[in-house]
């Protein structure tokens, strides 16, 4: 069981790892808290569909559509 969680582990932080690399060529974009404006995470311009959220502040529970983040879009710099 041991060496079952440590492999699931480093399988994790690869991917984690492999996330993070790819993320550098897009664009973040920081998610606030609807109820109180907290940031509650960060998406990449790349991210699509929903995502639910809780907010450390005010602990409320919401669910943001990424399209209607990635609508506001940075002017592109060539
Ligand atoms: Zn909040």
């Amino acid at each position: 069981m041991a060496y079952y969680t440590k492999t699931v582990n480093e399988y994790a932080r690869f991917r984690a790892q492999v996330s993070r690399e790819e993320a550098q060529e897009f664009v973040e974009r920081e998610l606030k808290c609807p109820e109180c404006g907290f940031i509650v995470a960060a998406a990449f311009s790349d991210a699509t569909g929903h995502f639910k959220i809780k907010c450390q502040k005010c602990k409320s529970i919401s669910v943001l559509n990424f399209a209607y983040f990635r609508r506001q879009k940075l002017r592109h710099k060539h």
